[in-house]
This record gives structure tokens, sequence and C-alpha cells, in this order.
């Protein structure tokens, strides 16, 4: 049993120099915080993030979010004690009374839902994962195989290319810390070659170079692949740095795919600016198929628009067998999405963000429904994050075996490969490494 003694919110700043909340709850046990992420290419079916609007921080600022977690939710929380996190989560949620959180702010209700997290791991002499392990009903801890983005474009990255993450996957390592070595390896050999082509390596919002591929790439021959456009030349140069970097392409490493693909869809069309292309949803589906066949692609996310079931029903149809797809902006962490993908088979996998749905229990639900439908799950980062590792725990909780928290590089990255490092000492031998993706 927790019992509550104060509730306090402040304004602080995401890797972006964009406000977040960061709340505080006091117990007996101490002070436990909790700073919420933000997406830049958010689904539109997101729950609702609050923001000012007005001058300050051009409209960004969050001071009506925080000023409802200092009031509101303060009022309602303090002097009153909970025994799980579902009866916290529930009371924030009742005292939203909306569909999307529209009253309180998603981004205020999940400051408070987060560090009540941190309060009861402590209170019941729990690390935070055993705590939202117990919570999910999971003993079996799991190290997540990183999916680690080194290139990136769209809204990531001023649109140096359509697809907005190419990230590599350790799949074959036996360990995550042998994992993130590799990862940090490659990272840097990409590095090396980005400079040697003259192409720059300034890094994007989540630690990943952001090189213009157009200028490289006008349909030459590659290694790999027999055509290169500026797309799939990003695969051609991670699997270039992997191979120098040592590891065997395919069989140590693996690569996963953010398309964000709402970001160029209009008029119900995918325009892919960088190639000049126009595709229906078939054509797209046919071009992944194309990538497949050529790069050891494991996982493709975001692959059509966030309410094109039929397109990402279609792709699992033909692929499914042999990738993972993987929902983020189609399902945004949200059960009744969730169903009608399920339906549709639209996916066979989610993406888990808990700022997309606003409390810790609806973020487990979202997993529950997900591992019940014969699923995956990938615990995600927002490109806004934080130094908050709340994610490593999580993942490890619900032994997903999958993470996506950006490049090796970057603090508000590394805050949750270094916490998962941190993790992997404390389980010792009975550390499990990455399982349930597709290979
Ligand atoms: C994503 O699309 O998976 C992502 C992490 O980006 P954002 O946080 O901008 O939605
Ligand atoms: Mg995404």
């Amino acid at each position: 049993m927790v019992n509550i003694k104060k509730i306090f919110a402040r304004q602080v700043l995401d890797s972006r120099g964009i406000p977040t909340v960061e709340a505080e709850v006091s117990t007996d046990k101490g002070v436990f915080s909790a700073i919420v992420p933000s997406g830049t290419s958010a689904g539109k079916h997101e729950a609702l993030e609050l923001r000012d609007g007005g001058k300050e921080y051009f409209g960004k600022g969050v001071s009506k979010a925080v000023s409802n977690v200092n009031q509101l939710i303060a009022l309602r929380l303090e002097g009153k004690s909970f025994s799980s996190q579902k009866e916290l989560d529930g009371v924030l949620l009742g005292l939203d009374g909306t569909q999307n959180k529209s009253r309180l702010g998603a981004n205020a209700v999940l400051s408070v839902s987060m560090a009540f997290s941190r309060a009861m791991a402590v209170e019941k002499d729990l690390e935070l994962f055993g705590f939202l392990g117990e919570s999910f009903g999971n003993k079996e801890f799991v190290l997540p195989c990183p999916q680690s983005v080194f290139i990136s474009g769209g809204a990531h990255a001023d649109k140096s290319t359509d697809f907005q993450e190419f990230m590599v996957m350790p799949t074959g390592l036996k360990s995550f810390s042998s994992a993130l070595q590799c990862v940090a390896e490659v990272y840097h050999r990409l590095a090396e070659i980005l400079k040697k082509k003259d192409l720059h390596t300034n890094v994007g919002k989540e630690g990943s170079f952001a090189p213009n591929l157009k200028s490289l790439s006008l349909a030459i021959q590659g290694a790999f692949a027999p055509r290169l456009e500026s797309n799939s030349m990003a695969f051609e140069l991670l699997s270039i740095a992997v191979e120098e970097a040592g590891y065997s392409l395919g069989k140590d490493v693996s690569f996963a795919l953010d398309v964000a693909a709402s970001e160029f869809f209009k008029n119900g069309k995918y325009v892919l600016e960088t190639e000049g292309k126009t595709l229906t949803g078939g054509e797209l589906v046919d071009m992944y198929g194309e990538l497949l066949d050529v790069f050891p692609v494991v996982s493709v996310e975001d692959g059509f628009a966030e309410d094109d079931f039929e397109s990402f029903s279609e792709f699992t149809k033909k692929f499914g067998h042999r990738v993972q797809v993987v929902g983020d902006d189609l399902l945004v962490t949200n059960v009744e999405r969730i169903k009608k993908a399920v339906s549709m088979n639209s996916c066979n996998a989610l993406l888990l963000k808990p700022n997309q749905i606003g409390t810790v229990s609806e973020s487990l639900e979202a997993a529950r429904l997900a591992f019940d439908s014969k699923w995956n799950v990938v615990v995600s980062h927002r490109s806004g994050d934080t130094e908050d590792a709340f994610i490593a725990d999580l993942a490890v909780a619900i032994g997903c075996g999958q993470i996506k928290t950006g490049a090796p590089a970057r603090s508000e990255r590394t805050a949750k490969y270094n916490r998962l490092l941190r993790i992997e000492e404390k389980l010792g031998g009975k550390a499990v490494f990455g399982k349930n993706f597709f290979v």
C-alpha cells in the first residue's frame, strides 16, 4: 500500500528542447519522479498531449498540463492510499473522464502514473522492472534486443530519405551487452563510411545519421542490391558497415525499418519524393517485398498510413510469415485499434509507447492483448525523449524481447541502453536475451 503524501509537477525540456511534464510522487519512502516523452511523427489517433498554445515556447508549453497535475490530480490523490497500479490509474481515468485524455492531458496523467510505478516498486522492495513484471503477471524477465536506428529520414531528418528509420538489430548475439557492443561498433563504422563518401555525419533527433542519400544514389548498382535508390541505399550502407565492423550480415545482425508512411500519404497515394515515385498501397507492398529479398529485414513498422488497415493486411498476408509487421501510428497502443487490426490480420506486432495511451495500466493491457493474439511487442521511445529510462524496465518486465530506443548516441537514448546494462548485471546468470522476433 502506497500512501501519497504529495504530488507535484513542473515543466522541463525534452531532447528536442520542447517542454514536457515531470511529476513527483512523495510517499513515506521518498520522492519518486518521472518525465513523459513526446513524438514528432505522432499518430493522429494518439491520446491528447495537452499543449498551451499562445506565444510562449511557440505554443508548445505544457503549463496547463502541469497545473492539472498540481491542482486537479493532486487534490484527488494526496492523502490517499493505493495498493496497485490499476487502482491508481483507474482513479486517474475517472478524473479525466474522456476517451482520449483531453481533459487532463495524456502527458499530465502519464507523468503521475509512471512516477507512481516507481513509488510502488520501492514500497514493495522491488526494482521497477520487478514491480511492472508483477503488475503484468510475468516473472520471465528478458533483456530486449535493440532496434537501433542508424539512418533517419522523413519527419525525423528533413526528409533525407522518405522512410523514417533504418535500424540495426543484433539478433544473432547472445547477450544484451554483446549486442550493444555490436551496435556501437557498427554505428562508428558507418560514420567512417559516410565520411569517406563525403556525406555528413551530423546526427538527427534519435542520434542517427541523416545523410543526403539522393545525391549518392541515382539508381546505381550496389554490392547488395541490384538497383539503388535513396531508400534502399540506406540499407546498402548499413550492410557495408556491418561487414566492415566484422559481423555477419543476416546471422549476427538483421535490419528493421520504420517507414512512418503516414508522413508521405497524400490523396490516397504514397509519394516517395526522394525517388520521384507515387505508389498505391499494393505497389508499396511489392516494393517492401523486393527489399526483403535483398536485405535481411526482419521487421517493418508502419509500412502504410495510419488508417490504411487494408494495405497493412495485404502486406501481412503476403509477407507476415517472414517478417514482423509492426503497427505504431496504426495502433497507438490502444486496445480498440489493436482489436480491429487483429480481426483484419493487419499486423503481427505492436509498437508499445506508453504516452500514446496515457497510463501504465493501459500500456500493459495493450501488451497483454497483443500477446494473447500471438503477436510480438516492441517497446519504444519517442523522438522527443528524456533522461527517464522507464521503458528499459518496461521492456524487461513484459519479456517482449525487443526495444526501439534510438542510436547508441545522445544521453536520452543511452540512458535506456545503460539502464539495460545495469539490469543485465542485476539479473546475472538469469538474464535471458532477446526473443520473439522473426529471423
Ligand atoms: C516512431 O515513429 O516510431 C517514433 C519513435 O517517432 P515519433 O516519436 O516521432 O512518433
Ligand atoms: Mg514509428
